[in-house]
Protein backbone atom coordinates (compact mmCIF):
# COMPACT_ATOMS: atom_id res chain seq x y z
CA UNK A 1 0.00 0.00 0.00
CA UNK A 2 1.70 3.52 -0.92
CA UNK A 3 -0.80 5.32 0.94
CA UNK A 4 0.46 7.07 3.84
CA UNK A 5 -2.06 7.08 6.68
CA UNK A 6 -2.58 9.59 9.61
CA UNK A 7 -2.69 6.01 11.75
CA UNK A 8 -2.32 2.73 11.48
CA UNK A 9 -3.86 1.02 14.43
CA UNK A 10 -2.91 -2.92 14.81
CA UNK A 11 -5.48 -5.16 16.60
CA UNK A 12 -9.64 -3.97 16.41
CA UNK A 13 -10.17 -4.82 19.99
CA UNK A 14 -11.94 -2.22 22.42
CA UNK A 15 -7.91 -0.50 22.56
CA UNK A 16 -7.84 -0.33 18.92
CA UNK A 17 -11.39 0.58 17.74
CA UNK A 18 -11.76 3.42 20.51
CA UNK A 19 -8.50 4.80 19.26
CA UNK A 20 -9.66 4.41 15.69
CA UNK A 21 -12.88 5.78 16.22
CA UNK A 22 -11.45 9.06 18.08
CA UNK A 23 -9.08 9.77 15.27
CA UNK A 24 -11.74 9.01 12.42
CA UNK A 25 -14.16 11.24 13.87
CA UNK A 26 -11.83 13.62 13.60
CA UNK A 27 -11.58 13.50 10.18
CA UNK A 28 -7.88 11.67 10.37
CA UNK A 29 -7.15 9.03 7.77
CA UNK A 30 -7.05 5.84 9.81
CA UNK A 31 -6.35 2.05 9.03
CA UNK A 32 -7.15 -0.67 11.43
CA UNK A 33 -5.59 -4.15 10.98
CA UNK A 34 -6.81 -6.82 12.35
CA UNK A 35 -5.49 -10.98 12.19
CA UNK A 36 -8.60 -12.63 13.07
CA UNK A 37 -11.16 -13.37 9.90
CA UNK A 38 -13.22 -10.71 12.05
CA UNK A 39 -13.33 -8.48 15.02
CA UNK A 40 -13.86 -10.36 18.14
CA UNK A 41 -12.96 -13.94 16.48
CA UNK A 42 -9.82 -14.21 18.56
CA UNK A 43 -10.99 -12.58 21.52
CA UNK A 44 -12.34 -14.35 24.63
CA UNK A 45 -13.24 -12.90 28.28
CA UNK A 46 -15.46 -13.30 31.23
CA UNK A 47 -17.23 -11.00 31.61
CA UNK A 48 -18.27 -7.94 31.34
CA UNK A 49 -17.64 -4.37 29.58
CA UNK A 50 -18.67 -1.09 31.69
CA UNK A 51 -21.33 1.74 31.00
CA UNK A 52 -19.39 4.96 31.32
CA UNK A 53 -16.68 4.03 29.28
CA UNK A 54 -17.91 1.99 26.14
CA UNK A 55 -20.78 5.54 26.06
CA UNK A 56 -17.79 7.90 25.60
CA UNK A 57 -17.96 6.28 22.03
CA UNK A 58 -21.47 5.17 21.98
CA UNK A 59 -24.03 7.17 23.87
CA UNK A 60 -26.82 4.30 25.47
CA UNK A 61 -25.07 1.40 23.45
CA UNK A 62 -27.32 -1.16 25.23
CA UNK A 63 -30.25 0.05 22.96
CA UNK A 64 -28.09 -1.59 19.67
CA UNK A 65 -25.35 -3.39 20.81
CA UNK A 66 -25.20 -7.16 20.93
CA UNK A 67 -24.88 -6.82 25.08
CA UNK A 68 -26.47 -10.19 27.03
CA UNK A 69 -27.53 -9.41 30.49
CA UNK A 70 -26.78 -5.77 32.49
CA UNK A 71 -25.07 -6.63 36.10
CA UNK A 72 -27.66 -6.33 39.03
CA UNK A 73 -25.45 -7.79 41.51
CA UNK A 74 -21.93 -9.09 42.41
CA UNK A 75 -20.92 -11.97 44.29
CA UNK A 76 -17.33 -12.91 46.16
CA UNK A 77 -17.46 -16.33 46.96
CA UNK A 78 -15.02 -17.96 49.67
CA UNK A 79 -14.86 -21.60 48.89
CA UNK A 80 -13.52 -24.49 50.69
CA UNK A 81 -13.50 -27.58 49.41
CA UNK A 82 -16.83 -28.69 50.67
CA UNK A 83 -18.59 -25.53 51.52
CA UNK A 84 -18.67 -21.54 50.51
CA UNK A 85 -19.28 -18.46 51.79
CA UNK A 86 -20.94 -15.65 50.07
CA UNK A 87 -21.07 -11.81 50.35
CA UNK A 88 -23.16 -10.20 47.66
CA UNK A 89 -24.30 -7.43 46.71
CA UNK A 90 -27.67 -6.50 45.07
CA UNK A 91 -28.79 -3.46 44.13
CA UNK A 92 -32.00 -1.98 42.24
CA UNK A 93 -30.02 1.23 41.36
CA UNK A 94 -28.21 -0.89 38.72
CA UNK A 95 -31.83 -2.02 36.95
CA UNK A 96 -32.29 1.94 36.66
CA UNK A 97 -28.56 3.31 35.85
CA UNK A 98 -26.51 0.30 34.51
CA UNK A 99 -22.93 -0.26 35.23
CA UNK A 100 -21.73 -3.19 33.54
CA UNK A 101 -22.78 -5.19 30.94
CA UNK A 102 -22.33 -9.26 30.28
CA UNK A 103 -20.99 -9.70 26.35
CA UNK A 104 -19.32 -11.95 23.83
CA UNK A 105 -16.84 -10.53 22.77
CA UNK A 106 -16.90 -12.53 19.40
CA UNK A 107 -21.03 -10.69 18.95
CA UNK A 108 -19.71 -7.24 20.72
CA UNK A 109 -16.31 -6.23 19.31
CA UNK A 110 -17.71 -6.68 15.34
CA UNK A 111 -20.68 -4.15 16.59
CA UNK A 112 -18.02 -1.77 18.13
CA UNK A 113 -15.47 -2.21 15.48
CA UNK A 114 -17.85 -1.22 13.10
CA UNK A 115 -18.80 2.22 15.25
CA UNK A 116 -15.37 3.09 13.47
CA UNK A 117 -16.40 2.15 10.37
CA UNK A 118 -18.80 4.69 9.79
CA UNK A 119 -16.92 7.25 11.50
CA UNK A 120 -14.52 6.43 8.68
CA UNK A 121 -12.06 4.30 9.45
CA UNK A 122 -11.00 1.35 7.24
CA UNK A 123 -11.02 -1.68 8.85
CA UNK A 124 -8.50 -4.89 7.23
CA UNK A 125 -9.16 -8.45 8.93
CA UNK A 126 -7.06 -11.41 8.45
CA UNK A 127 -3.93 -9.27 8.22
CA UNK A 128 -1.22 -9.58 11.30
CA UNK A 129 1.42 -6.84 11.63
CA UNK A 130 4.79 -8.79 11.60
CA UNK A 131 6.96 -5.79 12.53
CA UNK A 132 7.28 -2.18 12.69
CA UNK A 133 9.04 -0.60 10.25
CA UNK A 134 11.70 2.05 11.44
CA UNK A 135 13.10 4.79 9.61
CA UNK A 136 16.33 6.83 11.34
CA UNK A 137 14.93 5.05 14.55
CA UNK A 138 11.15 6.35 14.50
CA UNK A 139 8.74 3.68 13.58
CA UNK A 140 7.10 4.83 10.45
CA UNK A 141 4.53 1.45 10.11
CA UNK A 142 4.10 -1.83 10.32
CA UNK A 143 5.40 -5.06 7.83
CA UNK A 144 2.31 -7.26 6.69
CA UNK A 145 2.22 -10.49 4.74
CA UNK A 146 0.27 -7.95 2.28
CA UNK A 147 2.91 -5.54 2.23
CA UNK A 148 4.45 -2.55 4.32
CA UNK A 149 1.55 -0.16 5.70
CA UNK A 150 2.89 3.22 6.94
CA UNK A 151 1.63 5.43 8.70
CA UNK A 152 2.71 8.88 10.81
CA UNK A 153 1.76 7.05 14.13
CA UNK A 154 1.51 3.60 14.43
CA UNK A 155 -1.07 2.49 17.50
CA UNK A 156 0.03 -0.99 18.91
CA UNK A 157 -3.11 -2.16 20.20
CA UNK A 158 -2.15 -5.93 19.72
CA UNK A 159 -2.97 -7.44 23.28
CA UNK A 160 -1.22 -8.88 26.01
CA UNK A 161 1.51 -10.37 24.24
CA UNK A 162 2.31 -7.37 21.66
CA UNK A 163 4.45 -8.45 19.47
CA UNK A 164 4.86 -4.98 18.20
CA UNK A 165 5.94 -3.18 21.70
CA UNK A 166 8.88 -6.23 22.08
CA UNK A 167 10.08 -5.05 18.11
CA UNK A 168 9.94 -1.17 19.13
CA UNK A 169 12.09 -2.64 21.79
CA UNK A 170 9.62 -0.76 24.28
CA UNK A 171 8.89 -4.17 26.25
CA UNK A 172 10.81 -7.33 27.51
CA UNK A 173 9.26 -10.51 27.12
CA UNK A 174 6.82 -10.31 30.23
CA UNK A 175 7.97 -12.77 33.28
CA UNK A 176 5.44 -15.57 34.09
CA UNK A 177 4.31 -13.85 37.56
CA UNK A 178 3.05 -10.94 35.40
CA UNK A 179 0.62 -12.93 33.59
CA UNK A 180 -2.42 -14.99 34.41
CA UNK A 181 -3.92 -17.41 32.63
CA UNK A 182 -7.37 -17.96 32.16
CA UNK A 183 -9.53 -20.95 31.51
CA UNK A 184 -12.77 -20.56 30.41
CA UNK A 185 -15.92 -22.66 29.35
CA UNK A 186 -19.47 -21.06 27.93
CA UNK A 187 -22.15 -22.89 29.26
CA UNK A 188 -25.65 -23.16 27.22
CA UNK A 189 -29.06 -23.46 29.85
CA UNK A 190 -32.07 -22.00 29.38
CA UNK A 191 -32.53 -18.42 29.69
CA UNK A 192 -35.53 -19.72 32.47
CA UNK A 193 -33.41 -21.86 34.19
CA UNK A 194 -30.61 -19.63 34.64
CA UNK A 195 -33.04 -16.83 36.07
CA UNK A 196 -34.05 -19.09 38.74
CA UNK A 197 -30.87 -20.38 39.53
CA UNK A 198 -29.72 -17.14 39.75
CA UNK A 199 -32.38 -15.29 41.52
CA UNK A 200 -32.85 -12.84 38.46
CA UNK A 201 -35.46 -11.09 36.45
CA UNK A 202 -35.56 -10.74 32.20
CA UNK A 203 -32.22 -9.33 31.37
CA UNK A 204 -30.46 -9.22 35.02
CA UNK A 205 -27.44 -10.91 35.48
CA UNK A 206 -24.51 -11.49 38.03
CA UNK A 207 -20.85 -10.95 38.07
CA UNK A 208 -19.45 -13.23 40.46
CA UNK A 209 -15.69 -13.86 42.11
CA UNK A 210 -14.58 -17.15 43.52
CA UNK A 211 -11.85 -16.92 45.57
CA UNK A 212 -9.69 -20.23 47.58
CA UNK A 213 -10.34 -23.57 47.35
CA UNK A 214 -7.73 -26.01 45.13
CA UNK A 215 -3.57 -25.71 45.26
CA UNK A 216 -2.12 -23.64 42.74
CA UNK A 217 -6.23 -21.82 42.23
CA UNK A 218 -6.02 -18.09 42.61
CA UNK A 219 -9.58 -17.12 41.47
CA UNK A 220 -12.81 -17.94 39.97
CA UNK A 221 -15.37 -15.65 37.99
CA UNK A 222 -19.05 -16.37 36.59
CA UNK A 223 -20.70 -14.23 34.92
CA UNK A 224 -24.65 -14.80 33.91
CA UNK A 225 -25.31 -14.69 30.00
CA UNK A 226 -29.07 -14.54 28.26
CA UNK A 227 -28.57 -18.47 28.11
CA UNK A 228 -25.06 -19.02 28.71
CA UNK A 229 -23.27 -19.06 31.64
CA UNK A 230 -19.46 -18.05 31.19
CA UNK A 231 -17.49 -20.03 34.00
CA UNK A 232 -13.84 -19.90 34.40
CA UNK A 233 -10.59 -19.73 36.70
CA UNK A 234 -7.47 -18.03 36.30
CA UNK A 235 -4.00 -18.91 37.06
CA UNK A 236 -0.95 -17.08 37.99
CA UNK A 237 1.89 -18.89 35.57
CA UNK A 238 4.35 -19.20 38.16
CA UNK A 239 1.90 -20.53 40.60
CA UNK A 240 0.81 -23.22 37.77
CA UNK A 241 3.76 -23.42 36.88
CA UNK A 242 4.79 -24.33 40.88
CA UNK A 243 1.75 -26.37 41.10
CA UNK A 244 3.07 -29.03 38.43
CA UNK A 245 -1.09 -29.00 37.84
CA UNK A 246 -3.20 -28.67 34.41
CA UNK A 247 -5.13 -25.95 33.81
CA UNK A 248 -8.00 -28.55 32.48
CA UNK A 249 -7.89 -30.84 35.27
CA UNK A 250 -7.82 -27.47 37.63
CA UNK A 251 -11.31 -26.66 35.59
CA UNK A 252 -12.81 -30.08 35.89
CA UNK A 253 -12.13 -29.64 39.58
CA UNK A 254 -13.84 -26.28 39.72
CA UNK A 255 -16.90 -27.11 38.06
CA UNK A 256 -17.66 -30.13 40.00
CA UNK A 257 -17.30 -28.65 42.92
CA UNK A 258 -20.56 -29.43 45.52
CA UNK A 259 -21.11 -25.02 45.58
CA UNK A 260 -21.22 -25.04 41.60
CA UNK A 261 -22.28 -28.13 39.96
CA UNK A 262 -25.99 -27.46 40.89
CA UNK A 263 -25.89 -24.01 38.77
CA UNK A 264 -24.36 -25.80 35.70
CA UNK A 265 -25.62 -28.82 36.09
CA UNK A 266 -27.79 -29.99 32.62
CA UNK A 267 -25.94 -27.57 31.08
CA UNK A 268 -24.39 -28.10 27.35
CA UNK A 269 -20.57 -26.85 27.17
CA UNK A 270 -20.52 -24.56 24.03
CA UNK A 271 -16.89 -23.28 23.82
CA UNK A 272 -13.90 -24.26 25.65
CA UNK A 273 -10.91 -21.44 25.80
CA UNK A 274 -7.82 -19.95 27.03
CA UNK A 275 -6.62 -16.38 27.30
CA UNK A 276 -3.54 -14.77 29.19
CA UNK A 277 -4.22 -11.33 30.80
CA UNK A 278 -1.75 -9.14 31.87
CA UNK A 279 -2.27 -8.81 35.78
CA UNK A 280 1.41 -7.44 37.01
CA UNK A 281 0.45 -4.01 37.33
CA UNK A 282 1.81 -0.95 37.42
CA UNK A 283 5.08 -1.93 37.92
CA UNK A 284 5.19 -3.47 34.56
CA UNK A 285 3.73 -0.86 32.67
CA UNK A 286 7.47 0.04 31.00
CA UNK A 287 7.59 2.70 28.00
CA UNK A 288 4.34 2.92 26.04
CA UNK A 289 5.65 5.44 23.64
CA UNK A 290 8.21 6.41 20.90
CA UNK A 291 8.54 8.29 18.07
CA UNK A 292 5.93 7.44 15.86
CA UNK A 293 4.25 4.90 17.97
CA UNK A 294 2.06 4.59 20.91
CA UNK A 295 1.00 1.29 23.19
CA UNK A 296 -2.65 1.00 24.51
CA UNK A 297 -4.67 -1.74 26.51
CA UNK A 298 -3.56 -4.97 27.29
CA UNK A 299 -0.32 -4.58 25.13
CA UNK A 300 0.52 -1.75 27.42
CA UNK A 301 -0.48 -4.16 30.44
CA UNK A 302 -3.24 -1.87 31.29
CA UNK A 303 -5.70 -4.38 33.87
CA UNK A 304 -6.35 -3.29 37.06
CA UNK A 305 -6.81 -6.48 38.79
CA UNK A 306 -8.42 -5.46 42.38
CA UNK A 307 -12.02 -5.11 40.58
CA UNK A 308 -11.03 -7.28 37.30
CA UNK A 309 -11.53 -4.16 35.02
CA UNK A 310 -9.48 -4.10 31.54
CA UNK A 311 -11.79 -3.44 28.59
CA UNK A 312 -12.57 0.20 30.21
CA UNK A 313 -9.06 0.66 30.83
CA UNK A 314 -8.31 -0.38 27.43
CA UNK A 315 -11.04 1.75 25.65
CA UNK A 316 -9.81 4.98 28.01
CA UNK A 317 -6.26 4.23 26.63
CA UNK A 318 -7.14 4.03 22.79
CA UNK A 319 -9.21 7.54 22.97
CA UNK A 320 -6.09 9.10 24.85
CA UNK A 321 -4.29 7.82 22.09
CA UNK A 322 -6.36 9.01 19.40
CA UNK A 323 -6.40 12.29 21.34
CA UNK A 324 -2.75 12.78 21.33
CA UNK A 325 -2.32 12.02 17.10
CA UNK A 326 -5.28 14.53 16.46
CA UNK A 327 -2.67 17.14 18.42
CA UNK A 328 0.60 15.31 16.86
CA UNK A 329 -0.90 16.16 13.78
CA UNK A 330 -2.10 19.73 14.20
CA UNK A 331 1.26 20.06 15.29
CA UNK A 332 2.82 18.19 12.72
CA UNK A 333 4.85 16.62 15.01
CA UNK A 334 5.02 12.63 15.75
CA UNK A 335 7.86 12.75 17.66
CA UNK A 336 8.40 11.11 21.09
CA UNK A 337 8.23 14.39 23.01
CA UNK A 338 5.35 15.26 21.45
CA UNK A 339 3.43 11.99 22.04
CA UNK A 340 4.63 11.80 26.22
CA UNK A 341 1.32 13.59 26.42
CA UNK A 342 -0.51 10.58 25.72
CA UNK A 343 1.78 8.82 29.00
CA UNK A 344 0.77 12.51 31.21
CA UNK A 345 -3.23 11.86 29.99
CA UNK A 346 -2.89 8.58 31.35
CA UNK A 347 -1.21 9.24 34.00
CA UNK A 348 -3.40 12.08 35.63
CA UNK A 349 -6.24 9.78 34.76
CA UNK A 350 -8.09 6.79 36.82
CA UNK A 351 -6.33 4.51 34.54
CA UNK A 352 -2.42 4.70 36.16
CA UNK A 353 -3.32 6.39 38.92
CA UNK A 354 -5.35 3.67 40.05
CA UNK A 355 -2.49 0.72 38.70
CA UNK A 356 0.01 3.13 40.89
CA UNK A 357 -1.85 3.28 44.07
CA UNK A 358 -2.47 -0.52 44.13
CA UNK A 359 0.80 -1.47 42.63
CA UNK A 360 1.61 -3.52 45.62
CA UNK A 361 -1.14 -5.65 45.41
CA UNK A 362 -0.42 -8.40 42.61
CA UNK A 363 3.14 -8.64 44.52
CA UNK A 364 1.68 -8.87 47.82
CA UNK A 365 -1.32 -12.14 47.07
CA UNK A 366 1.04 -13.90 44.96
CA UNK A 367 3.86 -13.78 47.76
CA UNK A 368 0.99 -14.50 50.45
CA UNK A 369 -1.15 -17.42 48.87
CA UNK A 370 -2.46 -18.24 52.95
CA UNK A 371 -4.99 -15.34 51.51
CA UNK A 372 -6.69 -17.47 49.10
CA UNK A 373 -6.27 -21.23 51.03
CA UNK A 374 -6.04 -20.29 54.91
CA UNK A 375 -8.46 -17.62 54.97
CA UNK A 376 -11.35 -19.04 52.97
CA UNK A 377 -11.38 -22.47 54.26
CA UNK A 378 -11.07 -20.93 58.39
CA UNK A 379 -13.70 -18.73 57.17
CA UNK A 380 -15.80 -21.41 56.02
CA UNK A 381 -14.45 -23.65 58.78
CA UNK A 382 -15.76 -20.95 61.45
CA UNK A 383 -19.34 -20.01 59.71
CA UNK A 384 -19.93 -24.43 59.86
CA UNK A 385 -19.28 -24.44 63.71
CA UNK A 386 -21.06 -21.28 64.27
CA UNK A 387 -24.17 -22.54 62.82
CA UNK A 388 -24.07 -26.38 64.26
CA UNK A 389 -27.05 -26.52 66.49
CA UNK A 390 -26.03 -28.69 69.79
CA UNK A 391 -25.92 -28.66 73.49
CA UNK A 392 -22.93 -26.32 73.38
CA UNK A 393 -23.62 -23.14 74.68
CA UNK A 394 -22.65 -19.96 72.17
CA UNK A 395 -20.22 -18.93 74.84
CA UNK A 396 -18.18 -22.22 74.22
CA UNK A 397 -19.03 -22.21 70.35
CA UNK A 398 -17.28 -18.71 70.48
CA UNK A 399 -14.59 -20.00 72.16
CA UNK A 400 -14.01 -22.92 70.38
CA UNK A 401 -14.16 -20.22 67.22
CA UNK A 402 -11.72 -18.35 68.46
CA UNK A 403 -9.33 -21.30 69.33
CA UNK A 404 -9.52 -22.87 65.88
CA UNK A 405 -8.70 -19.50 64.47
CA UNK A 406 -5.80 -18.95 67.12
CA UNK A 407 -4.50 -22.15 65.80
CA UNK A 408 -4.30 -21.68 62.14
CA UNK A 409 -3.16 -18.09 62.60
CA UNK A 410 -1.84 -16.01 65.54
CA UNK A 411 -3.16 -13.31 66.78
CA UNK A 412 0.39 -11.40 65.82
CA UNK A 413 -0.23 -13.17 62.54
CA UNK A 414 -3.94 -11.95 61.50
CA UNK A 415 -3.54 -8.33 63.11
CA UNK A 416 -0.52 -8.09 60.51
CA UNK A 417 -2.77 -9.62 57.87
CA UNK A 418 -5.44 -7.26 58.58
CA UNK A 419 -3.20 -3.96 58.57
CA UNK A 420 -1.29 -5.24 55.74
CA UNK A 421 -4.89 -5.06 53.49
CA UNK A 422 -6.03 -2.34 55.07
CA UNK A 423 -2.52 -0.06 54.53
CA UNK A 424 -3.01 -2.01 50.47
CA UNK A 425 -6.29 -0.39 49.77
CA UNK A 426 -6.17 2.75 52.06
C1 LIG B 1 -11.13 -14.70 30.92
C2 LIG B 1 -11.05 -13.20 30.89
C3 LIG B 1 -11.99 -12.48 31.59
C4 LIG B 1 -11.95 -11.10 31.55
N1 LIG B 1 -12.94 -10.41 32.15
C5 LIG B 1 -12.98 -9.09 32.04
C6 LIG B 1 -14.09 -8.37 32.54
O1 LIG B 1 -15.02 -8.94 33.09
N2 LIG B 1 -14.10 -7.02 32.40
C7 LIG B 1 -13.07 -6.36 31.77
O2 LIG B 1 -13.13 -5.12 31.65
N3 LIG B 1 -12.01 -7.02 31.27
C8 LIG B 1 -11.94 -8.35 31.38
N4 LIG B 1 -10.88 -9.03 30.85
C9 LIG B 1 -9.76 -8.27 30.25
C10 LIG B 1 -10.13 -7.73 28.86
O3 LIG B 1 -10.53 -8.79 28.04
C11 LIG B 1 -8.94 -7.02 28.23
O4 LIG B 1 -8.37 -6.12 29.15
C12 LIG B 1 -9.34 -6.25 26.96
O5 LIG B 1 -9.89 -7.12 26.02
C13 LIG B 1 -8.13 -5.53 26.37
O6 LIG B 1 -8.48 -4.98 25.14
P1 LIG B 1 -7.37 -4.74 24.02
O7 LIG B 1 -8.05 -4.09 22.88
O8 LIG B 1 -6.19 -4.07 24.62
O9 LIG B 1 -6.84 -6.18 23.61
P2 LIG B 1 -7.62 -7.43 23.01
O10 LIG B 1 -9.03 -7.41 23.38
O11 LIG B 1 -6.80 -8.62 23.34
O12 LIG B 1 -7.54 -7.18 21.43
C14 LIG B 1 -6.32 -7.30 20.73
C15 LIG B 1 -6.66 -7.49 19.26
O13 LIG B 1 -5.48 -7.43 18.49
C16 LIG B 1 -5.48 -8.47 17.52
N5 LIG B 1 -4.05 -8.73 17.20
C17 LIG B 1 -3.12 -9.22 18.06
N6 LIG B 1 -1.91 -9.24 17.45
C18 LIG B 1 -2.09 -8.75 16.20
C19 LIG B 1 -1.21 -8.51 15.10
N7 LIG B 1 0.10 -8.73 15.19
N8 LIG B 1 -1.74 -7.99 13.94
C20 LIG B 1 -3.09 -7.74 13.87
N9 LIG B 1 -3.97 -7.95 14.88
C21 LIG B 1 -3.46 -8.44 16.04
C22 LIG B 1 -6.20 -9.61 18.21
O14 LIG B 1 -6.72 -10.56 17.30
C23 LIG B 1 -7.28 -8.85 18.97
O15 LIG B 1 -8.45 -8.66 18.19
C24 LIG B 1 -10.90 -10.41 30.86
C25 LIG B 1 -9.94 -11.15 30.17
C26 LIG B 1 -10.01 -12.53 30.18
C27 LIG B 1 -8.98 -13.31 29.39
Amino acid sequence: MAEKFDSVVVGAGPAGIAAAYTMAKAGLNVIVLEKGEKPGAKNMFGGVIFRHHTEQIAPEFWKTAPIERHVVEYQYWFLSKDSHLLLSHRNQRFNSKYNAFTVHRAKFDPWFAKLAEDAGATIINRTTADDVIKENGKIVGVKTERGDILGAVTIAADGVNSLLSKHAGLREELPPDAVVLAVKEVIALPKQKIEERFNLGSDEGVAAMLIGWGPGMHAGFMYTNRDTISLGIAINLRDLDKSGQRPNVLMEQFKSHPSIAPLILDGELKEYSAHLIPEGGYDYVSRIHTDGMMVVGDAAMLVNAVNWEGTNLAMTSGIMAGQTVIEAKKANDFSARMLAKYRERLESSFVLRDLRKYREIPKFFSTNPHFFSLYPETMNELAYMWHVVDDETKEAKIKEIQSTLFKRRSRLGLLRDAYRVWRLFS
